[in-house]
């Protein structure tokens, strides 16, 4: 995203014919704008194009009508052309691509799909909001009868048919992002075998891998296979039918029907060949006004890039919140209003059988990528309401935020219930600039079946403020094979029996008061429990009787995480 300081005029107004404004594409974007924008004006003719046969369709329902869990093909329509004419006086054409820009005429091509008749349509004012497409490399087989993506309605009905009709039995899943553990997952509930190849040693890139660990370990417990670390090579087709994905490795993965959920590309291709100026990401460079190089055009949603409020730094971020809320700021400046898009933070959730995993801000190695060094992390697992009331589940929460102010930076979280409503809270206050003290200082909503009277998101704010102030001193888990600290395990015999840190010697915190002497006075003591609570108060104690303690964050549980994910020896 550009920034150009002062908002540029809207193009001049023609009293005699009507502002003709033109969108691209009709789904999120495109559609919010349109229903926006005749909101505000009811003067402009708005006219929608879109190449598929559908306009404003649910895609982030498509998996979930793979997997049947939306039985009805027709719950997937939001709206149709001919709600948009009688409700907002939106012409749409479906299965009409726009197939080029002459921004000196004002004119786009509108081509009929269907008959392949093109025609020239003016606009004063354009919108782009093609979208992105996903990627398909370019390698061997990625063409062969049984290989799909998904992301439209004729898409998934074909896989729908592909399942019945061939009566699959087994799916490989080329990507471990979110799209392609949604289809996991749908696949799952059609009773199909299913492996996903990741060329990532972790599924959910945009995690850190020890966040990503436990949900690894439950993909696993679910029957799936994980090839990870491992790229696709080809897809070959099989001796008496069905298909072979061939990885970089070698290794073979038998499948009668493949996804390729790799990514999507911003669908630049129109901007591009008209001139508009695209960014280093790939998208197209807007202002905070979703305005283009172009001042007659705007552009929305997945093909553009936008600025991460928390590094800096330009992004693509293909999701459907930000492209809603695109459409309906270019709406705003196209009527004439100074309203701006705030950048985005990527904010998202995505569940899995049941687990759920949500993230907000920066991933810690987002910030060492941007170079960002002063910042701090907790870990923490608490229950997602009082442990007390029956039916706690962990939540696995990792809170990132600099250093010394306390600016929350990002958070991450895993678990089975309560997730999303945490990472929310948590991305709200990054919203407002807010810091650790903001979290421990929130009031949220207790009663035993629903929080703790120190809510999860508490305790991170707190936790984090400890650090802060040097009340917990935290030492970093990635340093373990570089230290010569004394590792100490404060949990009871039996748990450190049941498997420990290499080296780590065992002193229960229950018996720490009489048996402190015993540690060295002139050495670091790095600290671990099962989860955190029981090493932060002997790290105090200890500090306070003059060692040099700190607290390995989130204990014995993250630590299995992070060695899940590569990160500890
Ligand atoms: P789109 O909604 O993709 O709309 C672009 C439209 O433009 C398309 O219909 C296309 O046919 C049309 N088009 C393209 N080029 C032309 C042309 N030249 N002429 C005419 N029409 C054209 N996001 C989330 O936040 N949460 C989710 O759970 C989620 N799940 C998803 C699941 C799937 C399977 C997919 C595919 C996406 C999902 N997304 C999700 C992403 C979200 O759908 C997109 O970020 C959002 O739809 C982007 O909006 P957009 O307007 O930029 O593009």
């Amino acid at each position: 995203m550009s920034h150009q300081a002062d908002p540029q005029p809207t193009p001049s107004r023609n009293t005699s014919t009507p502002r003709r404004v033109l969108i691209v594409g009709g789904v999120a974007g495109g559609a919010s704008c349109a229903a926006r924008l005749r909101r505000l004006d009811e003067s402009v003719e708005i006219v929608v194009f879109e190449r598929g046969p559908y306009v404003s369709f649910a895609n982030c329902g498509l998996p979930y009508y793979v997997g049947n869990v939306i039985v009805d093909e027709r719950s997937l329509l939001v709206a149709s052309p001919e709600m948009f004419r009688a409700r907002f006086n939106v012409e749409v054409q479906i299965e009409t691509e726009v197939t080029g820009i002459d921004r000196s005429a004002r004119t786009v091509t509108a081509r009929d799909v269907r008959t392949g008749v093109s025609r020239a349509e003016r606009y004063n004012v354009l919108v782009l909001s093609p979208g992105a497409a996903p990627i398909r490399p370019p390698l061997p087989g990625v063409d062969l009868p049984g290989v799909f993506a998904v992301r439209t309605i004729p898409d998934s009905r074909r896989i729908r048919s592909w399942i019945a009709e061939r009566r699959a039995r087994t799916a490989v899943v080329v990507g471990g992002g979110f799209i392609g553990l949604e289809m996991v997952e749908n696949l799952l509930h059609r009773d199909l075998a299913v492996a996903v190849l990741e060329k990532l040693p972790q599924v959910m890139p945009p995690l850190d891998p020890e966040m990503a660990a436990p949900l690894m370990q439950y993909l696993a417990t679910k029957g799936v296979r994980l090839q990870l670390g491992d790229g696709l090579a080809r897809i070959e087709e099989r001796d008496g039918g069905g298909l072979v994905v061939v990885a970089e490795s070698g290794a073979r993965l038998p499948a009668d029907l493949v996804i390729l959920a790799v990514g999507v590309r911003p669908e630049t291709t129109l901007a591009k060949d008209a001139g508009l100026q695209l960014g280093p990401r790939g998208g197209i460079v807007v202002d905070a006004q979703m305005r283009t190089s172009d001042p007659n055009i705007w552009a929305v949603g997945d093909v553009v890039e936008v600025q991460d409020v928390l590094t800096g730094q330009d992004t693509v971020l293909p999701l459907a919140g930000p492209a809603n809320r695109q459409g309906r700021v270019a709406a705003e400046s196209i009527a004439g209003r100074a309203t701006h898009f705030r950048g985005v933070q990527a904010t998202a959730v995505v569940g899995v059988l049941g687990l759920t995993v949500a993230s907000t801000g920066a991933s810690e190695k987002g910030l060492r990528r941007a170079g960002v060094t002063s910042f701090q992390k907790v870990y923490l697992h608490p229950g997602h309401h009082a442990r007390y009331y029956p039916g706690a589940r962990p939540i696995h929460l990792k809170l990132l935020f600099s250093v010394p102010d306390g600016r929350i930076l990002g958070a991450q979280a895993v678990g089975l219930e309560g997730v999303e409503k945490r990472i929310d809270v948590i991305a709200t206050a990054i919203q407002f600039n807010g810091t650790v003290h903001d979290l421990a200082e929130a009031e949220l909503c207790y009663a035993p079946q629903f929080g703790a009277a120190k809510d999860p998101v508490n305790l991170a704010g707190m936790l984090a403020e400890n650090v802060l102030k040097g009340d917990m001193p935290v030492a970093d888990w990635l340093e373990l094979g570089r230290t010569d600290a004394l590792l100490l395990d404060v949990r009871e015999p039996d748990e450190f029996a049941g498997g420990h840190v290499a080296h780590a010697i065992n002193l229960p915190l229950s018996q720490m008061r009489s048996r402190y002497v015993e540690l060295p006075k002139d050495r670091d003591i790095w600290i671990y429990c099962r989860v955190g609570q029981r090493a932060y108060y002997a790290t105090r104690f200890l500090a306070q009787h003059g060692y040099r303690s700190r607290n390995l964050s989130g204990g014995y549980m993250t630590y299995e995480a992070l060695k899940a994910g590569g990160l500890a020896p």
